[in-house]
């Protein structure tokens, strides 16, 4: 038995840190780290589990070319090889990376700098644009940069912990057991704002289960009542001339609850609950970010905090809690399109600098194109070469049959993975085995900032390789020798490290002295630790004035149910399984906790439409059909429906929530609106 290797779970943005323990083989024990700040110990029931999960079924091992194995020369050759023939006869938007929060950061830098250093496009996404980016746009139009507010400490200080959009009980479980632990320990108040009762709400003071999309007005009638009572009134935020005016007609406790399909003395309640503590904590995720009104409803959100001095003291924040285990550092060192790297857009200083520091031989000069947008520039071939890193997006992008589509008729799809066969590396021209959890090395960052080591335990096997090595193998061979030539993740760490400190004067929220100090740190022994720790507790804020911006946002018209999709379908994960359930398919403990896909509906829409519980129905929208088991749920707001996210093709005949979704996005973020399709329910 070897002894335990200190490293960090695979799934969630909670960020808990693991002991893995090889007993023998590829079997491994898993235990909470007690001394991990992020969980002190706890574990959900993935992160348990994930011990089941670390064999070699299934898994990618050899690179491949069709079907037929070939060397790893052969194959990366090749990959190059395309990639610099469509560059030349196509130029550099011709080509996109597609990646993934599963990437390490140091994974995640070294394609973000292949790409907009060095080929010369900002056509590198990733799937994380599924999941925040609207926070990330909302943080940016009222703090002036991506700065997440909040940490996990807030919630043991705060009075009152508002959820919204957030089946926190199932989706960031130990974020969820911290909220209740602060319940009991010091009385802690919890609302949770939710169109479902989910499992969540259950155990709040307090359920909203607003109409959905009605947020932004929901969040402007707190602000109108806040103002009323004398309690925006903070400092250090810009208020623009018409802000008030925007929030004086229709914001009343009426009109609000009207909007949002609310019970009046709920709402009342709720204003009377925000209004007495000043120590509230704000946490929101997917109900607010998968909208198409999502940046928005981020900034309703924000404004709330910004103008009642709800944030930068302890308890006291908005916080954007992310999906996966390392959106965060795809954030930091540029892995969205929209952001050049570290923490720098795609203004002309910037584009400067990076490319200085890089020693660019072509820097893109402009934003690249975002998910969605992606994947109909590959329909409409205009991208000609496509590299999918640690994502499956033929399961997990919305009108997911369109990407199928799309990936069948794109003329080269590299796919690394560490999976042998997904729905969309059934589409790859050529397969690159990479290195899975456990096999791997480097770092993450959680969603409130906290940076930590993923460590090896286990010997690579096959032929897998880290994705760092991958890209900067298949750099090296585009012609690109000099800038890609690191042999272990902590020379990437450093350089990383260096160019966040490179020319920063200050104005950026990352720590100059912590940059420094970690970047020269030993990397193997690196604790966890934040850039910086409670932001805007000096009332400063990342913009060119120093102050915050409260931002102007109305309530837009909801969309009146179509005739022939009178219902509405929302989306969402389940428990125990995760993504597109390429790693938790493999635990037998997970599946028992639900062992197939679901559609939930209020047993009276059930009855009208003669749905039987347990029975089959026929879900469509206007993209597309599928089966899925009924479920009669009372915690169902009428003329809703919810399906979960997870299954595909090669799992399942039904239950294929993506062929489902529209894909309509958010117009400041590209964040598509998974939480709200049209659609129709019909007995089989
Ligand atoms: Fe892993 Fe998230 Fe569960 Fe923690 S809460 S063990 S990070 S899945």
């Amino acid at each position: 038995m070897s002894a335990a290797t200190s490293t960090t779970c695979a799934y969630c943005g909670v960020g808990c840190g693991i002991r893995a323990t090889v007993t023998g083989g590829r079997t491994v024990r898993i235990e909470g780290d007690p001394d991990h700040p992020a969980n002190n110990g706890r574990l959900c029931s993935k992160g348990t589990h994930l011990g089941e999960t670390v064999g070699l079924e299934g898994r990618l091992l050899h690179p491949m070319i069709g079907d037929r194995q070939a060397n790893w020369d052969k194959a990366l050759d090749l990959v190059a090889r395309r990639f610099r023939q469509t560059i030349a006869e196509h130029g550099p938007d011709s080509v996109a990376f597609y990646v993934s929060g599963q990437l390490l950061t140091e994974d995640y830098y070294v394609a973000n700098k292949l790409m907009k250093g060095f080929i010369g496009s900002a056509n590198i996404d990733t799937n994380s644009r599924l999941c925040m980016s609207s926070a990330v746009a909302g943080h940016m139009r009222a703090f002036g940069e991506d700065v997440v507010a909040g940490s996990y400490a807030d919630l043991d200080a705060a009075d009152l912990i508002v959820l919204v959009g957030s089946n926190t009980a199932w989706c960031h479980p130990v974020v969820y057991q911290r909220i209740m632990a602060a319940r009991a320990g010091r009385g802690t108040k919890l609302v949770v704002i939710d169109p479902r009762r989910t499992e969540t709400a259950e155990e709040a003071d307090l359920h909203l289960p607003l109409r959905p999309g009605s947020d932004v007005a929901l969040f402007n009638g707190v602000l109108a009542y806040c103002r009323e009572a004398g309690l925006a009134h903070a400092a250090n935020v810009d208020v623009p001339d018409t802000f008030w005016e925007g929030l004086a007609d229709g914001h009343d406790l009426w009109s609000t609850a009207q909007t949002c399909d609310l019970a009046p003395a709920d709402l009342q309640r709720f204003y009377q609950l925000f209004a007495a503590h000043p120590r509230t904590v704000t946490l929101f995720s997917q109900g607010i970010n998968q909208s198409i009104r999502g940046t928005d409803q981020v900034n309703a959100i924000l404004n709330l905090h910004l103008a009642t001095g709800r944030i930068g003291t302890p308890g006291a924040a908005p916080f954007s809690i992310t999906g996966q285990p390392n959106a965060m550092g795809g954030r930091e060192v540029g892995g969205l399109a929209s952001t050049l790297a570290a923490h720098r857009g795609f203004g002309a200083q910037d584009i400067a600098d990076v490319g200085r520091f890089w020693a660019a031989e072509r820097m893109a000069t402009k934003p690249g194109l975002k998910a969605v947008d992606l994947f109909r520039a590959v329909g409409e071939g205009r991208i000609k070469a496509l590299w999918i890193m640690a994502t499956n997006p033929a399961v997990s992008m919305p009108d997911a049959g369109r990407v199928r589509d799309a990936l069948a008729a794109c003329p080269f799809v590299v796919v690394s993975d560490v999976v042998a066969e997904t729905d969309t590396s059934v589409h790859a021209h050529v397969r690159l085995p990479a290195a899975a959890w456990g096999e791997k090395d480097g770092t993450v960052t959680n969603s409130e900032r906290m940076i930590s080591r993923q460590r090896a335990f286990l010997p690579l096997p096959g032929e897998a390789k880290p994705d760092w090595w991958i890209v900067s193998q298949v750099a090296r061979r585009m012609g690109f020798r000099t800038a890609f030539t690191y042999d272990r993740p902590a020379e990437i760490w450093r350089e990383h490290a260096r160019l966040t400190a490179y020319r920063n004067t200050g104005a950026r929220m990352l720590n100059l002295r912590t940059k420094a100090t970690i970047g020269n740190a030993d990397y193997d022994a690196l604790a966890p630790f934040r850039w910086y720790d409670a932001p805007f507790t000096d009332g400063r804020f990342p913009t060119p004035s120093g102050r915050a911006r409260l931002v102007p946002v109305a309530q837009r018209a909801l969309e009146a149910p179509l005739r022939d999709w009178p219902m509405t379908l929302n989306t969402g994960r389940y428990r125990d399984q995760w993504h597109t359930m390429t790693r938790t398919g493999l635990s037998p403990k997970l599946a028992r906790h639900r062992e197939e896909p679901l559609v939930e509906i209020h047993p009276e829409d059930a009855a009208a439409l003669g749905l039987a519980d347990g029975g089959l129905a026929r879900i469509s929208t206007p993209q597309g059909a599928s089966l899925f088991r009924i479920a009669y749920q009372s915690g169902q707001r009428r003329g809703e429906l919810f399906t979960p996210i997870h299954w595909a093709d090669r799992q399942s005949s039904g239950g294929r929530t993506g062929l489902l979704t529209r894909d309509l996005v958010d117009p400041h973020s590209g964040q598509p609106g998974f939480k709200l399709s049209p659609a129709r329910a019909e007995p089989v």
